[in-house]
């Protein structure tokens, strides 16, 4: 049952002086970009949907080729120019996720201070950039909506991102044109949603169980005001792992039926559908029939699958999401108990063993009301609305996820603000020359648990001139932490006898400098509109070109008898319609018009499908729907 939600004193926003105000939740796999009416949050719909898939296709020379769910269409035959999952890497180093980089299709590469681009053709992006172009369709898909300009934006994050992490989310909110009022909280937002600000007292666990995270939170609701008191969880735990789970026991059947059967990663891929379709099935039905075909190595593997052996399955996937909640009701100093509500996140939370689990857990039945996908990006929409409306009736406290200290003798690591305050927060500490007559001070900063600072993550270095020549220990420094509301980290160093000081916003080594932000926002407005409709018009033709190309290059194979399929299977293709859709869209490449050129494509793509279904040769499915002619 839908649930209103209505906001004490909410005043209608339609007629907001600064441009419109939305809430987003930016995901791993999936974003969603929602607003406030009449004090009720709503999802913005595109035409494909609610969901925008957090996937973006580039061309080999920095054109955006598509975003969201065309993206991810063409992910598997264009795997090679498709982006996902770049919340994995935002805000991270090189050396954070060089780990991951053997688990994803694109190119990793480590650039200047360590930092970490995605390589895409000849061309390098940041994560940040790629992030923006996300949040620039959602911005676009909310522009169509109200038919007005959307300048102003809350953005969701972990909980437990840290300052990097958030620094670059903002940063590539600014890049998509946005004024990111604040950075908030999953868990938070999700609890906002339920309308949860309006009990008086109370601790709520939020479990986000998606497809490729798991996060528990524990907050704490005092007058309104919310509190993370805690966080855990496991960045490699999702409902993709059942997939690959139930995709690995199809495969053993199969293999067992046909010894010698190697799938190729677009089997590989059909068959992933397969069992992600199953797993959703059994969500409402006791069981289902799975067909799998695969007709060039002849494999027509049919079968049914119950729930009962779907959820001995699933289940060891499904219980490692329960010390996670366990340690965090832990380091939230709480039994059990003491929880009073529990809210459920996350698309894999409709699984029915995972209310049970969640149920099992924190002995109460969890809020399953809203729908798990949007009940983030409806809060963050909750949250834009009251800060654009300057009511005050919501404050948000977060906490910080680890301890932020700094370096000091013997490459120790001094804690300032430990892990787990509620933020914003401000501390101080002072510290001391260590030799005679030393007039600098270097302030180097850190943000780990380890008790050597070579073991945490360095954050930001800095020096404090000009003090005066002192004997050892003479000097003063005092060393000031500030972390704001969106859980930005600001410091300022202080000699006390003299009162020189050096304030310095801290900027994360992981995030893009100021001036980074600065060129590359200028870059994009000096992107007269002009020439972004010129730019578009020649990457439409470019892509149409190749497309034609390699058509052209298939039916001229299919003509000469080259490509090994059947006559009988050649009577089901619909080949004139084909050949029709290729000259459509010849035509359109001679017209100046990158919307006509780009449907006509899209037809040519459908009518070619079954083709490509068809062809056994993989190199020359590819240039159906890939490579370039040469290439082939
Ligand atoms: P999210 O990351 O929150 O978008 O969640 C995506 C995950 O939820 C994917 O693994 C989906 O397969 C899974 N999912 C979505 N709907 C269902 C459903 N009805 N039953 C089980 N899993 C689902």
């Amino acid at each position: 049952m839908p649930i209103n939600i209505t906001l004490p004193g909410q005043s209608n926003e339609s007629q907001a002086p600064a441009g419109r105000v939305v809430g987003i939740d930016l995901g791993t796999t999936n974003s969603l970009v929602a607003y406030v009416e009449n004090g009720k949050a709503k999802i913005i719909e595109g035409a494909d949907g609610k969901l925008v898939p957090s996937v973006v296709t580039l061309d080999d020379y920095g054109g955006v080729v598509a975003v969201g769910v065309k993206a991810r269409q063409r992910s598997m035959m264009d795997a090679a120019h498709t982006v996902y999952s770049v919340k994995r890497l935002m805000g991270k180093s090189y050396q954070d996720v060089k780990k991951e980089a053997g688990m994803l299709s694109y190119k990793l590469l480590q650039a200047d201070e360590g930092l970490v681009r995605i390589q895409i053709g000849n061309k390098l992006y940041t994560p940040i950039e790629l992030s923006s172009f996300v949040l620039l369709e959602l911005k676009q898909r909310a522009e169509e909506f109200f038919g007005e300009p959307v300048t102003r934006a809350v953005i969701t994050v972990p909980a437990y991102f840290n300052d990097a992490q958030r620094h670059a989310t903002k940063d590539a909110g600014r890049l998509a044109g946005l004024d990111v009022l604040r950075i908030i909280s999953e868990p938070t937002a999700a609890a906002l949603a339920y309308g949860l600000d309006r009990k008086n007292d109370g601790t709520v666990a939020v479990y986000d169980f998606g497809g490729g995270t798991f996060d528990i939170s524990i907050l704490k609701i005092k007058n309104g005001i919310f509190e993370v008191l805690s966080t855990n969880g496991d960045t490699y735990l999702g409902g993709d792992d059942i997939d690959r789970r139930l995709m690995d026991l199809f495969i053993t059947q199969i293999q067992h039926i046909n010894p010698g059967f190697v799938p190729t990663p677009e089997q590989i891929q059909r068959i992933r559908t397969v069992a992600e379709k199953a797993k959703i099935d059994l969500s409402t039905h006791m069981k289902v029939m799975i067909e799998i075909d695969i007709p060039e190595a002849g494999i027509a593997y049919r079968r049914n699958l119950t729930n009962e052996e779907f959820k001995r399955v699933a289940k060891s996937v499904i219980d490692r999401t329960r010390k996670p909640c366990e340690d965090a009701i832990r380091d939230a100093k709480l039994d059990v108990d003491d929880l009073d509500e529990v809210v459920l996140v996350g698309g894999s939370t409709r699984m029915p063993m995972v209310k049970e689990l969640v149920k099992d857990i924190f002995k109460r039945k969890p809020h399953d009301e809203l729908n798990p996908d949007e009940t983030v990006a409806l809060g963050a929409a909750i949250q834009a609305d009251i800060l654009a409306g300057d009511t005050k009736d919501v404050l948000l406290l977060d906490v910080t996820a680890l301890s932020l200290g700094i370096e000091t003798m013997g490459g120790m690591m001094s804690t300032i603000i430990p892990r787990n305050t509620t933020i914003p927060t401000t501390a101080t500490d002072n510290y001391t020359t260590f030799v005679d007559d030393q007039t600098g001070v270097e302030i180097n900063v850190f943000q780990g648990e380890r008790d050597f600072v070579k073991d945490n993550r360095h954050l930001a270095s800095f020096t404090l001139k000009g003090i005066p020549p002192l004997p050892a220990g003479a000097a003063k420094v005092s060393v000031t932490f500030l972390i704001d509301a969106d859980g930005i980290l600001h410091v300022r160093a202080i000699e006390t006898h003299t009162g020189i000081e050096q304030t310095v916003a801290v900027k994360p080594s992981y995030g893009l400098t100021d001036e980074e932000v600065e060129r590359m926002l200028r870059d994009s407005i000096t992107n007269a509109p002009a020439d972004i409709a010129a730019r578009r018009l020649v990457e439409a033709k470019t892509e149409a070109q190749r497309i034609l190309g390699a058509t052209e290059k298939v039916l001229g194979q299919l003509r000469r008898g080259q490509l090994n399929i059947t006559a009988a299977k050649l009577k089901q293709i619909n080949v004139g319609a084909v050949i029709d859709a290729l000259y459509a869209l010849r035509r359109a490449v001679n017209s100046e018009d990158p919307v006509e050129i780009t449907k006509q494509q899209n037809l040519l793509e459908s009518a070619t499908e079954p083709l490509a279904k068809e062809i056994m040769n993989a190199s020359i499915s590819e240039a159906l729907t890939g490579k370039t002619v040469e290439q082939v």
